[in-house]
């Protein structure tokens, strides 16, 4: 249990490294993960993840 916690503690302070590196770029994060279905590609990033300043997919 320890060590799961750990990992999930590690895995949101990376993320949340990104996440500055990605705004500071004027990235943002697609939110395509909260109603994607299993199986469909994201149309707005293409399953990257992220999307740059100008609106197209990018990943950190
Ligand atoms: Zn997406």
């Amino acid at each position: 249990m320890g060590q799961v916690a750990d990992d999930a503690f590690d895995a949101a302070i990376r993320s949340g490294e990104i996440d500055e590196q990605m705004k500071f770029a004027g990235a943002r994060r697609c939110n395509h993960r909260l109603r994607a279905t299993e199986g469909d590609e994201c149309p707005t990033c293409l399953d990257l993840g992220w999307i740059d300043k100008d609106g197209n997919p990018c990943e950190p």
